[in-house]
């Protein structure tokens, strides 16, 4: 089905799929026995299997679907490595020593995966290229400003304000007033990023099977035994690595994850002097609404890559772009005559207490809830979750944390965010 304003080759595949398909899974059968045994091949998945398949340990990673399906190729390539929570809520929370080694270590884990990247020669359009949060009123930007002016001391990040006067340094928009660059931001190219972590494990000699979802586990005295579409995989160790898709094959986990649609859209390219003038410092955006939308730049600098949460429990993007086209016009009216060419979505990973969190449980390694800002802290806690399994200290990490909250009656389908979201919607109208 097709808008008037989509292009003749409109695709409801992500824009990235297009220049780098799903890579290529073995096409062996699943080994009966592993070592380990990691579930789902995104970045939490892949950087958990690069560390215990370097380490010799026998590693299969399964997907449910082609490699990557998931999150970790239809993302918007913004990389923060910053948590939802801010120090003075962490503080009320937990207390400051706490709140400071939180958001210490999801700026560690920034720098980690710029090393990561250069060390790997990982070769997926990474960009040092500055983050510019644009305030959706006047009041967000004076709240801005004086958080810039109120950085927890040890804590503080390289950034300017852009007074509402010198916007158009950053962005050719009327809708925000001012904002701010965070220096260290960065993007890529997601789904290229995957690719080079698929190369990695595979040369580490970890065995990548797809369309084999885990559809139950039981605990017996090697390990796990856990059927699979491809039949069934005797485990010593376990890890789950599904996030936003984490079904009932993992039910303590299913408790925990509340599932997000997140949906994007790209336009058909333009020349390459429109698209220049649209965000002439080709930084990464976001803005300050709670119900955010973001966007950026093709790596070719010829597309605008737009994503918001537009809808709660579609799963059918199509339905959904309209109202993602009309956000991405509120900003960018120029554009009305621009066709769209892709629309996609996926499902983040989000917590009740909004933080990411690993550990073991009866047994069974985990790392999830990035809650959208997963290419940083996912890649993280996927490298740390592996050198957990293998016993070395530098996989202790500030957010294995003792508790990880559900909520009585929760099981997995989040009745409650349909309100959540319009509260929130009326909050940004009100701020
Ligand atoms: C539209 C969109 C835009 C986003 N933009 C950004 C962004 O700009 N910046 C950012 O930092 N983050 C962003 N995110 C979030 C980020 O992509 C994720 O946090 C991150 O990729 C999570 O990686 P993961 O490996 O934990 O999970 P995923 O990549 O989601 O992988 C989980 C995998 O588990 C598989 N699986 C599920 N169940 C089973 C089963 N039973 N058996 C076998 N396999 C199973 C799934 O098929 C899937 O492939 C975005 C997400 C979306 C959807």
């Amino acid at each position: 089905m097709n808008y008037p304003f989509c292009s003749d080759d409109f695709s409801l595949r992500p824009y990235w799929w297009d220049i780098t398909p799903p890579p290529q899974a073995d096409d062996s059968a699943v080994s009966a026995s592993t070592d380990v045994l990691v579930i789902g091949s995104g970045y939490t998945g892949l950087h958990c299997a690069v560390q215990t398949a370097r380490a010799g340990r026998h590693t299969t990673v399964i997907d449910a679907q082609d490699l990557g399906w998931g999150c970790s190729s239809r993302n918007g390539g913004q990389i923060s490595g910053e948590i939802k929570p801010d120090y003075a809520e962490l503080t009320r929370r937990y207390g400051s020593a706490e709140a400071h080694a939180l958001i210490a270590e999801a700026r560690t884990a920034l720098e980690w995966l710029g090393e990561f990247v250069d060390q790997q020669d990982i070769d997926c359009d990474y960009r040092r290229c500055g983050r510019f949060v644009a305030a959706h009123s006047p009041r967000q930007f004076d709240m801005l400003v004086a958080n810039l002016h109120r950085q927890p001391p040890g804590l503080e990040q390289e950034s300017h304000i852009v007074e509402p006067r010198d916007q158009s340094s950053e962005i050719d928009s009327d809708y925000y007033h001012g904002g701010m660059v965070i220096d260290r931001h960065c993007s890529l190219d997601p789904a290229k990023y995957h690719a080079e972590l698929v190369r990695l494990a595979r040369a580490a000699g970890a065995e990548l099977i797809a369309h084999c979802e885990a559809t139950s586990i039981e605990r017996n005295a090697d390990g796990f035994r856990v059927a699979t579409a491809g039949g069934v995989i005797q485990a010593r160790d376990l890890v789950i690595a599904t996030n936003g898709y984490t079904g009932s094959f993992a039910p303590w986990q299913q408790r925990r994850i509340i599932p997000i649609g997140s949906y994007m859209l790209a336009t058909e390219p333009m020349a390459p002097e429109r698209a220049a003038k649209l965000m002439p410092r080709d930084r990464v955006f976001s803005d300050t609404r709670r119900i955010v939308v973001y966007f950026r730049r093709s790596p070719d600098g010829r597309s605008l890559l737009f994503g918001g949460r537009v809808s709660v429990f579609e799963s059918d993007p199509v339905k959904s772009l309209p109202a993602l086209r009309q956000e991405m016009l509120r900003i960018f009216p120029q554009l009305e005559d621009v066709r769209i060419s892709h629309t996609w979505m996926g499902f983040v990973g989000y917590t009740f207490d909004t933080l990411p969190h690993l550990g073991r449980k009866d047994g069974i390694y985990y790392a999830m809830g990035y809650c959208g800002s997963g290419i940083c802290l996912a890649s993280y806690l996927g490298n740390r979750i592996g050198l957990q399994l293998l016993g070395h200290e530098e996989g202790a990490c500030a957010f294995d944390r003792p508790r990880f909250q559900t909520r009585p009656l929760y099981s997995g389908k989040p009745w409650f965010l349909a309100p959540s979201v319009r509260y929130y919607q009326l909050l940004d109208r009100l701020s």
